[in-house]
């Protein structure tokens, strides 16, 4: 049985504004994708907005990620973030509540063999809850640990969804081009140049 996250990264080349992949074995809805990592609807979201974030290249515990792409999963993360609780709740999120989750290994909740982290909007600014609103503190803490309640993934809801996200991380890159943060570079991967080195994020 081939990676999953494989299967989707060689179906979803570097693109701005990367479509939705049909296969075989399901759909898969990114919300980014550059030469570096890739970002797609987790396919059982623990609530709407659950997004995966991870090396395109195959790794199985975050210490086989090379210094690169430790450093563009850091970059993402926060744009991630902010594009996801853009989506979901029309605010950047600041005052809102979401997690982020990386497991390594079986017993630590590892599912997919391939580096992941997890980006889970729970709530808005303004307590707008996505999940269960009454929780116990056990039902909380399964919750964080991705053991909580998961629907599938609609096919409208994911086609929806990863064009918004993707929406608001386009708008976030664009402003960081346009203040000098990041350059453009010809395959659509934004980079940074440090010390005259190129870094592809
Ligand atoms: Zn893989």
């Amino acid at each position: 049985m081939p990676c999953p996250f494989c299967m989707i990264a060689s179906g979803i080349p570097a693109s701005p504004s990367p479509p939705v992949l049909t296969s075989k074995f399901g759909s898969a809805y990114p919300v980014l994708s550059t030469p570096t990592v890739i970002a797609f609807l987790d396919i059982a979201p623990i609530a709407r907005g659950h997004v995966l974030l991870c090396p395109r290249q195959h790794s199985s515990k975050v210490i086989g990620l090379s210094p690169q792409e430790s450093a563009a999963i850091g970059f993402w993360l926060p744009i991630l973030s902010r594009a996801v609780m853009k989506a979901v709740h029309g605010q950047e999120g600041e005052g809102g509540s979401w997690n982020i989750l990386q497991a390594n290994g079986a017993e630590a909740g590892q599912t997919v063999p391939h580096t992941h982290f997890h980006i889970i909007p729970r709530a808005g600014a303004s307590g707008t809850e996505v999940g269960k609103s009454e929780m116990t503190d056990a039902e909380r803490k399964n919750l964080v640990l991705g053991e909580g309640p998961r629907a599938k993934l609609e096919d409208a809801e994911g086609q929806e969804l990863s064009k918004l996200i993707n929406h608001e991380i386009v708008k976030e890159v664009t402003g960081l081009e346009e203040q000098g943060f990041i350059l453009s570079s010809q395959d659509n991967a934004p980079c940074m140049k440090i010390e005259g080195r190129e870094l592809k994020l």
